[in-house]
């Protein structure tokens, strides 16, 4: 017998005609989706409004394919990361960041990456799988849960800074977002997401044309092509003044916010003459800067800045009109930091 098909990657559409043909009414597919995605049901029992006749035979057509928590850890600093398993059995991770005024949720939109940066733990691991976006939709149902759990408050903001390349499962990470933003799914705000991305130019203008209302982060890492491509094997084919072009559309189409993320790895991109570099990018696309703290991974070369450097670095941006933030390493103790996700 074939494998049944998630029934949550069926559309409203899909169902009525499902239900139809099976001599049910059209609108209970409202009812249906209901469960699905705005209670997060993991079984079709739970389906209290619905026939037992009709639950059994959505049981007997239909899979729902949840994510289960498989091992938690926490951190010194409150941090908590989130191991889940996937129908068929790959890992991915998750992370809570908790602040005086937020908790961030970091999550992951594949099992592995097929990018290789050469600083990136995530990369080391290759590509498994895409997650569907039922699975990218758990991780936040489920790290809410423990927000709400650890720290006595929901998630304020998401990133897709966990495994893998968002925009290289486009399609997924937008349905994702849609439902997480929707009234009929979490009613997070989408001005509260991030996604992240080592950037892709022609992705990244299909952003801007699709409207989303989502801000967007560009893992940058240097501002001079020669420099980015050495570590970001993916600047070969999207070289810097693409993505500089990609930005700006996506700006203008949208509006929304840009950062540039920075990671300083010690005498490879923090002289001051990488500094004047990344101004004179700043310059030319509308973005704020957040200096990210290198975290060590096994097996990679490159160290992280020392603080005297990092300050000098943060001090020539902002008196150059830069806006800088620092990203300090969170939850080291226990691989939760990005780059540091693999599945250890
Ligand atoms: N693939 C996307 C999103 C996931 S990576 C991207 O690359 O943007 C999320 C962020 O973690 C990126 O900015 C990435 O450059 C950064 N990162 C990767 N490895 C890291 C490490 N070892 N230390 C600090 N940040 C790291
Ligand atoms: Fe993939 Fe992002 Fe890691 Fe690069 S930094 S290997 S794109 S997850």
């Amino acid at each position: 017998m074939p494998n049944k098909q998630d029934i949550r990657e069926f559309s409203l559409n899909q169902l009525e005609d499902y239900l139809e043909q099976k001599d049910e009414k059209r609108f209970r597919a409202n009812q249906i989706q209901e469960w699905l995605w705005k209670k997060s049901a993991y079984s079709f029992e739970e389906m209290s409004n619905l026939s037992l006749p009709l639950r059994n035979m959505l049981a007997e057509d239909f899979v729902i394919n949840s994510l289960k928590e498989d091992f938690m850890q926490e951190s010194e600093d409150g941090t908590i990361k989130m191991r889940f398993k996937l129908f068929d059995d790959n890992l991915v991770e998750g992370v809570l960041i908790p602040s005086k005024t937020r908790v961030t949720a970091c999550v992951s939109s594949q099992a592995g990456c097929s990018l290789d940066c050469r600083f990136c733990a995530t990369g080391f691991m290759k590509l498994k799988r895409n997650l569907f976006a039922g699975e990218i939709y758990d991780q936040v149902v489920l790290l809410t849960k423990k927000s709400i759990e650890a720290y006595g408050k929901p998630l304020t903001n998401i990133v897709f800074m966990g495994m893998g390349e968002p925009l290289l499962n486009y399609k997924n990470v937008l349905t994702a977002i849609d439902k997480i933003s929707s009234v009929n799914g979490l009613n997070i705000s989408a001005k509260r997401i991030t996604v992240s991305t080592s950037g892709i130019a022609k992705l990244i203008k299909k952003l801007g044309d699709d409207g989303v209302r989502f801000e967007l982060a560009l893992s940058l890492h240097s501002a001079n092509n020669l420099k980015r491509s050495k570590i970001m094997p993916i600047n070969d084919s999207n070289p810097i003044q693409n993505l500089v072009e990609a930005l700006n559309y996506f700006q203008e189409k949208t509006g929304n916010k840009i950062t540039f993320e920075y990671i300083l790895f010690d005498g490879f991109n923090d002289s001051e003459q990488d500094a004047r570099e990344l101004i004179e990018l700043c310059n030319k696309v509308p973005a704020m800067v957040n200096i990210i703290e290198y975290n060590t991974v096994e097996g990679v070369s490159y160290k992280k800045s020392s603080e005297k450097k990092r300050e000098a670095f943060v001090n020539y941006l902002e008196q150059n009109g830069v806006i800088t933030k620092v990203r300090l390493s969170r939850g080291k103790d226990i691989d939760a930091a990005c780059g540091q996700l693999a599945n250890k």
